[in-house]
């Protein structure tokens, strides 16, 4: 028989907003957003404060703005995120070798056979909630499950500075009433997909044979059918080596309109910009993906001795390659950026590319919310 395994998923509770409160006594209590603060910036952190109004992460700050003009608008200090981060990932990192940041602020831990010996999960992860408090100030949310799904959607339940388990026996009660959106790989579109067929919540998609899945997702089905069980094998891999950050979205309406294009590219590259400073990626190979309303996909990439770095950099990148394809004239109906050819601050850094037309390992999800 296959052992249990015990997993731990940790999770900061709105780290960027938390820390300006940490290190600015006057904001405590009050709604601050951290993120863009430029009039096409996105939210990456609300503050409870400001969770309360409607505001979370990657919504466009404009609209957080009209949510609660009081609010106070911060830009990110990354530098110091990433400091708080090393701390904590480090004190993770004595309770077990099997950690996998996912962020700054989020990792999984893999405590079956834990470095202290511990016992119980449980005590492992309020040992390490309690020890990231003394060192850093801040508080942490914890999950414990037999796998990664679970450990995940615990985290999530008692939030903020709550601890939550979920054993076995708990998993129908618990998986019966989650939207569906919370399932790794489900974005926006395959939400939306899935609400057309009446499907809202794990239950709903529980109901719903293997074959009818697979029938109507291909492969993605049989994930589907696995994680509806509660089943999830993915193991916690410590340090993943990216070769490339992309950020990409499908639009339910074709972009044809020029404007409209222009605006969406902004939001992609803030997007971008935000997911490379948040694992101190920068790199020098620039690509735009476009999927035209036929299916057609199309990539162009731009390389640079230099890195190419920052949201207005990635802009006038994209505009022109965006000049090299159709875009304008014919529907478009994905829309994607990405950055490869890292170089610099990452230990696992990969070689100078040999030519401009790298192919890019796309991540099939779409863009999740910031932490
Ligand atoms: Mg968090």
């Amino acid at each position: 028989m296959e052992s249990v395994r015990k997993i731990i998923h940790i999770d900061m509770d709105a780290f960027y907003a938390a820390i300006e409160q940490r290190d600015k006594p006057e904001l405590r209590g009050r709604p601050v957003v951290v993120g863009g603060t430029s009039k096409r910036g996105v939210v990456a952190t609300a503050s409870y404060e400001a969770r309360v109004f409607g505001i979370h992460s990657a919504m466009p700050s404009s609209q957080a703005y009209r949510l609660c003009p009081h609010a106070i608008f911060l830009p990110p200090r990354f530098a110091i995120y990433r400091s708080v981060s090393q701390q904590i990932m480090s004190v993770i990192k004595e309770y077990s070798e099997l950690v996998e940041p996912l962020s700054l602020d989020e990792a999984y831990v893999d405590a079956s056979e834990n470095l202290k010996g511990i016992r119980y999960a449980t005590r492992v992860a309020q040992d390490i909630r309690r020890r990231i408090q003394e060192e850093t100030g801040l508080t942490a949310s914890a999950g414990v499950a037999p796998n990664k799904f679970l450990a995940k959607v615990a985290s999530d339940m008692n939030k903020p500075d709550g601890l939550s388990v979920i054993i076995p026996e708990m998993v129908d009660t618990v998986l019966h009433h989650l939207p569906i959106r919370k399932i790794p790989g489900i974005g926006a579109v395959t939400e939306k997909r899935l609400h057309k067929l009446g499907i809202r919540t794990v239950g709903d998609l529980r109901a719903l044979s293997e074959r009818q899945l697979t029938g109507t997702f291909g492969k993605m089905g049989f994930w589907f059918y696995r994680i509806a069980r509660g089943e999830d094998k993915r193991a916690v891999v410590p340090q993943r080596a990216r070769k490339s950050m992309s950020v990409e979205r499908t639009f339910h309406d074709d972009l044809i309109n020029r404007e409209e294009l222009n605006a969406k590219l902004s939001l992609l590259a803030e997007e971008l910009d935000i997911r490379l400073c948040k694992r101190s990626l920068r790199g020098k190979t620039f690509t735009l993906k476009i999927t035209y309303n036929n299916f057609e996909k199309v990539t162009r990439s731009v390389t640079s001795i230099e890195v190419i770095e920052g949201a207005p950099v990635f802009i006038e990148k994209a505009l022109g390659l965006l000049a090299k394809t159709e875009a304008g004239t014919r529907p478009i109906r994905l829309l994607g950026l990405g950055i490869s050819s890292f170089a610099g601050e990452e230990e696992d850094c990969s070689p100078p590319p040999l030519e401009t037309q790298l192919p890019l390992t796309w991540e099939s999800q779409q863009l999740e919310p910031a932490p």
